[in-house]
């Protein structure tokens, strides 16, 4: 079964609004093993709304469509819909008796264009909306080839839609036979590498028809790869996909970090927690980023201590001593420092780790090659530092640096913890 869903609306393809509803629906459908093959965004204008629908009835088996059922003159989905059908609208009374009674609950007068939403295609079924004015249509249509095509128009509003979704267009697709078979996703993150250097790792595993199929793509440098199958049961599905998980983790060893929506801060407080460690954060160039992350993800443990911000090399002179031409000390040893930061800032916190993050530079170096960032991490046993280029969006790059920081700390913590017990997973 094959989907569809058209999105109606000006607010939409002006770019006022962003269509969840559409991110929303594809999701249900996935679920019941329903194939979401076209989004199709169309802006309050009759004959485009005409030819979405007939576009959609051809290529698709079910369309699901939400806004543009309301009362105004820009609502224009259940006239688009009988013409594209090729029926005629008539009241249905108990679809007019609903909406006068909701105006009467709301003790107000029920303006004469509401009736328009008591209007529907000849042969639709009415898709009751308890709380709001704007009914959905449900109608089947026939097609000079194979099976008939069918419609669910709902409203825009996303309450409305999911709720009526839930109590009624769901179970219809059920007793027409979607929901039969089931999809499941699995979502393992990586970070410390490309893109195409994991596909590389991985044994073909991306390529096009593999069951399960796995895709690959790329957030702020996270690299996520989706495992999706499809089968009778939930249980069969995750049954399916566990070898090819068991596959990207042999692969790709310690890059893998964590799985679903699990961020580097999530990983390095589990790495915490089980080694029963403490950590707390210096930072200038990512200006408290760590801290943010670190502080929601450990708000109700004590594994995290709290973190420095410094914003100058004044700030700087406050929490570490600096020779009296700091600012070349900064430049000649950039690394000194951060070390610097790491170790004081473990003392003031009591900490037994402390990540701290240097000052970004302002820009490429003289020669035009990138400027380092300095991290370092210190715990009892010793100081460590790494440097980064300071290379990429700009908009991205104080994630990207946090993001390198956290890693820095989780590789870290593993092998602190693998030396106790070699057999810790990431
Ligand atoms: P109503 O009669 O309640 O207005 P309607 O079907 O006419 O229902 P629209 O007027 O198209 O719906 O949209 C109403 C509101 O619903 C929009 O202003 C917007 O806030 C929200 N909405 C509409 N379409 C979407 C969408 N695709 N994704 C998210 N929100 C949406």
């Amino acid at each position: 079964m094959k989907a569809e869903i058209l999105s109606i609306g000006d607010e939409i393809t002006s770019g006022q609004l962003l269509d969840t509803n559409a991110q929303w629906l594809s999701r249900r459908l996935e679920e019941m093993g329903v194939r979401v093959l076209y989004h199709t965004t169309v802006g309050d204008e009759l004959d485009a709304i005409v030819a979405a629908f007939r576009a959609a009835i051809q290529r698709c088996d079910v369309i699901l469509a939400t806004g543009g059922l309301g009362p105004t003159a820009d609502d224009l989905t259940r006239e688009a819909i009988a013409r594209a059908a090729g029926r005629d609208l008539l009241v249905r009374e108990e679809a007019l008796d609903h909406i006068r009674a909701l105006f009467a609950r709301r003790r107000r007068e029920m303006p004469e264009r509401n009736t328009v939403q008591a209007f529907f295609p000849v042969g639709s079924q009415i898709i009751p909306n308890p709380n709001g004015t704007a009914p959905g249509i449900d109608i089947t249509i026939e097609r000079s080839a194979g099976s008939p095509a069918r419609i669910f128009a709902l409203p825009g509003v996303p309450a409305e839609m999911i709720e009526m979704w839930n109590e009624t267009v769901a179970p219809r697709l059920r007793l027409g036979g979607a929901g039969q078979r089931t999809v499941r996703h699995r979502k393992i993150r990586c970070f410390g590498a490309g893109e195409s250097q994991i596909e590389a790792m991985l044994p073909d595993l991306i390529r096009r028809g593999r069951i399960p199929r796995v895709g690959i793509n790329a957030s702020k440098a996270t690299i996520i790869l989706r495992i999706t199958a499809e089968g009778a049961t939930p249980e069969e599905c995750d049954a399916a996909i566990e070898p090819t998980a068991a596959t990207i983790y042999q692969c790709l060893g310690d890059l893998v970090f964590g799985e679903g929506e699990e961020e580097l801060q999530h990983a390095v407080v589990r790495l915490l927690r089980r080694a029963g460690r403490t950590l707390a954060t210096a930072e200038w160039g990512t200006a408290g980023l760590l801290a943010d992350w670190l502080g929601e993800m450990a708000a109700s443990d004590d594994c995290y201590l709290g973190g420095t911000i410094v914003s100058s090399i004044s700030s700087l002179e406050k929490i570490i001593s600096l020779p009296p031409e700091g600012e070349k000390t900064l430049e000649a040893d950039p690394a000194e420092v951060a070390k610097a930061m790491a170790e004081r800032c473990r003392r003031q916190f009591g900490a037994d780790y402390t990540l701290a993050v240097s000052r970004f530079p302002f820009a490429d170096g003289p020669s035009g090659e990138p400027e380092q960032v300095f991290l370092a991490l210190a715990s009892a046993d010793s100081v460590q530092a790494k440097s980064l280029p300071f290379a990429g969006h700009p908009a991205l790059l104080k994630v990207y640096i946090a993001k390198q920081a956290l890693n820095f700390a989780r590789l870290a913590l593993l092998a602190d913890l693998r030396r106790v017990n070699p057999a810790v997973p990431a």
